[in-house]
């Protein structure tokens, strides 16, 4: 029987070819009707047999083009009018309230790598090829809708070869906005001593020069990255100095999968991730007697590596290097640089040469980081190729601003069912990421439309974004909702896994300000969309010296040895007494008595930093999290044994006290049993607390989900063996898979839940 059809799609279906394949997609059947853009997405009406008319719908989910993603497709049956062919009818966009999805940036497409190569192709080796499958979108985005006058390629008149591709319905650049050819559009060139090298081939010569052993700041998609020969340890060891970046480990591009396999071990997902069109930084194991400096990733058993993504990459990496270093160009904790002039500034006393071009970058966006944990893909950072994906929930909410934690910051803007997470935004801690927050909240703002009247912030009185939050209500009276921390990461869990009900949260992370004013990181909390309970925690123990003993666990060592042994901890033959200052641990002592810049911690984190320091593997850090994410890396998956420890119930809630755990950690050190197997049987007795605990709160509530979240669950031996045990003994598990389960994803949580309030 014949019918017709009317059928809205969402989600990301403009600028993405969307109608052409639709128009291509008719052609198989027998179909008339026509399909146009709106500020819903893209509206078809059509008319034919009603078999062929479903199997066309399913055509559309299945055969997407590559950017195209749909979130929504509404069907709805009207009256016959007889239409007598297939048609693309004008947009129908009313510029005010159009609102739709844009695109992440996207690796360069196969045809596109394949004319980048072809000496008989008009873009044989143009540095800035794409397609309307392929090439830089929200990195080059001011506003919306997406087209070109938008974005930073409004400065480049196309050519008439290239307007005609643009225009031509066939045509694979068929409105592919930053279509450009070497006649039209932007252009590389090459700075050594401030000065524009000319009469060169920039490409060829920064080959040469890296090969040479220096040290260049190139500019990718979303921002700078300095760039040295991997192979090459005089210049990774000089980057470091330089960078001023003593021990976190340098990220890597490799041309293919075969040169990777060189120096790490892939397995099946890592594969599919490294390829994946976003190319995010993959998190694999390390080969050993590979040939990669081992400067890149010291003390590190993984190295994060990603293959190239945009055509400049495969010109400077074809044919050459096993892998480059490709770390953000920025100081410590400040954002990446985007900007030619900053860059030549900024990197002046870094770099050796530019790698710059005349294409403006919008919005700055860090390379994504991802590491595959329980066969699935964990987030570390998300940012370039996966920004501005939304969250979908079941549910719609208020319009809200959420702006996050402190730590890798992000902020997030809900909307109807969506939720927009923004790109990392790194630490705010200091001016320079203070300002690239505000930038981001604007140019987000502006992309999202939205403009909302609630502000979700976090309970800290002294972040920064607290603080804006406060600055906003006395300037433009908007309403503000301060959110617990760990709560926060147990909503951001449950939104992306659309459970709206009630759930066990386990939160671990370092630090989060607690409603009790202490530091709470150790949390085990009964969460629905509109409030929550604490039900437990780590015992609180002092935390010597307040931020000082994050970058100097040997305090929160020795915060735990005072507390359980007193002062004949100090006496103790064990090597951690040796390596300290005895004189220090008695001023700790003395904190601790007086409470002298001591605040009460149930950090898990900071257990982590407590035993890490105690049997050796690192006593300072230089980065957050390095030293548990050492001891991570020495475990030993074989050693089953566990340590005691007590759970026990104080004023209504459950107590974790990690007492047995140190006494026989030392009675281990005092055998000489070696770190790799403590420090297997510290992690068996995390994982071992964690299921004991729920176990008893499901006792008393009958709840059986489990929500994970805080940096603690990027550990993934910790991870993978508490979700074994939770399934062993009947629990549901939910992780995070879309945002990171580190204070990256607590914007999610934050508007979340005031948007359902
Ligand atoms: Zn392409
Ligand atoms: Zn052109």
């Amino acid at each position: 029987m014949k019918i017709r059809e009317r059928i809205i799609i969402k989600g990301i279906v403009q600028g993405v070819g969307f109608r052409p394949f639709i128009h291509k997609l008719v052609k198989n059947y027998n179909l008339s009707g026509w399909v146009l853009n709106s500020n819903q997405g893209v509206e078809i009406e059509i008319e034919g047999e009603e078999e062929e008319l479903n199997s066309f719908v399913a055509d559309v989910r299945e055969k997407l083009p590559p950017l195209a993603r749909i979130e929504e497709i509404e069907v709805n049956q009207i009256p016959l009018v007889g239409y007598k062919e297939f048609s693309i009818k004008k947009s129908e966009i009313k510029e005010e309230d159009s609102f739709v999805l844009v695109s992440p940036d996207i690796s360069i497409c196969k045809d596109c790598l394949q004319e980048l190569f072809n000496p008989q192709n008009k873009r044989f080796r143009y540095p800035f090829i794409n397609c309307t499958n392929c090439g830089p979108r929200f990195t080059i985005i001011k506003d919306i809708p997406y087209d070109r006058e938008k974005t930073t390629m409004s400065v480049f008149k196309m050519c008439p070869q290239c307007l005609s591709e643009y225009d031509n319905l066939e045509d694979r650049r068929y409105h592919a906005q930053p279509n450009a050819c070497a006649d039209c559009g932007p252009e590389v060139f090459l700075y050594q001593q401030k000065r524009k090298s000319v009469n060169v081939d920039p490409v060829a010569e920064v080959i040469r020069l890296l090969k040479d052993g220096q040290i260049g700041a190139i500019k990718g998609l979303g921002g700078f990255h300095l760039a040295c020969d991997a192979t090459n340890s005089k210049a990774v060891l000089r980057l470091r100095h330089l960078k001023n970046r003593e021990t976190k480990p340098f990220a890597l591009m490799s041309i293919n999968i075969e040169k990777i396999n060189q120096y790490c071990e892939i397995g099946k997902e890592e594969k599919e991730w490294l390829e994946d069109r976003a190319r995010p930084i993959v998190l694999l194991k390390k080969k050993k007697d590979g040939l990669i400096s081992s400067f890149v990733a010291p003390n590190n058993d993984y190295l994060g590596v990603m293959l190239p993504y945009t055509p400049l990459h495969y010109l400077l990496l074809k044919d050459n290097f096993l892998a480059l270093v490709m770390t953000s160009g920025n100081f410590s904790d400040e954002p990446i640089i985007g900007d030619n002039q900053e860059a030549l500034e900024k990197l002046d006393k870094i770099a050796d040469f530019f790698l710059l071009y005349n294409r403006e970058i919008f919005n700055r966006c860090d390379d994504s980081i991802v590491k595959i944990i329980n066969n699935d893909n964990v987030f570390f950072r998300r940012a370039r190729g996966y920004v501005p994906y939304p969250i979908t929930l079941d549910f719609k909410l208020k319009e809200v601003l959420a702006l996050g934690g402190e730590l890798k910051n992000t902020i997030s803007f809900s909307k109807g069912n969506y939720v927009f997470t923004s790109q990392y935004l790194g630490d705010l801690k200091n001016i320079e990421t203070l300002n690239s927050f505000k930038e981001s909240i604007d140019n987000l703002g502006k992309i999202f439309k939205t403009n909302p009247q609630i502000i979700a912030c976090d309970l800290h009185p002294d972040y920064l974004s607290t603080k804006y939050a406060e600055e906003m209500r006395a300037k433009k009276g908007i309403k503000i909702v301060r959110i617990q921390h760990h709560y926060a990461h147990i909503v951001s869990c449950m939104a992306e896994n659309n459970i709206n009900d009630k759930v066990i949260g386990v939160a671990y992370d370092g630090t989060g300000y607690g409603d009790d004013g202490n530091i709470w990181g150790g949390e085990f909390l009964l969460c629905d969309l509109k409030k929550y309970s604490r039900l437990g925690h780590l015992k609180y123990y002092a935390l010597p010296g307040g931020d000082k003993a994050v970058v100097q666990p040997w305090r929160m060592t020795y915060s735990y040895l005072y507390s359980i042994y007193g002062k004949r901890a100090r006496e103790f033959k064990i090597d951690f007494n040796q390596r300290q200052d005895y004189n220090k641990l008695l001023i700790i002592e003395k904190m601790i008595n007086r409470r002298i810049n001591s605040p009460l911690t149930s950090s898990c984190g900071r257990l982590f930093d407590a035993v890490s320091s105690l049997i050796g593997v690192r006593d300072e850090v230089s980065y957050e999290g390095q030293a548990a994410m050492e001891m991570e890396s020495i475990c030993a998956s074989e050693i089953e044994e566990r340590y005691g420890f007590d759970i026990y119930k104080k004023n209504g809630e459950f107590i974790i006290g990690p007492d047995k755990i140190f006494k026989e950690i030392i009675s281990d050190l005092k055998k000489g049993m070696n770190k790799e197997i403590i420090a297997s049987k510290f992690h068996n007795t995390v994982a071992d607390f964690t299921v004991n605990l729920c176990g008893k709160i499901r006792e008393n509530t009958n709840l059986s989900k489990v929500a994970l979240s805080g940096g603690v669950f990027q550990n993934r031996y910790l991870t993978e063996r508490i979700i074994s045990l939770l399934k062993r003994d009947g629990f549901q598990v939910y992780i995070q898979r879309k945002v990171p389960p580190n204070d990256g994803g607590i914007s999610l949580g934050q508007a979340v839940v005031a948007g359902y309030r």
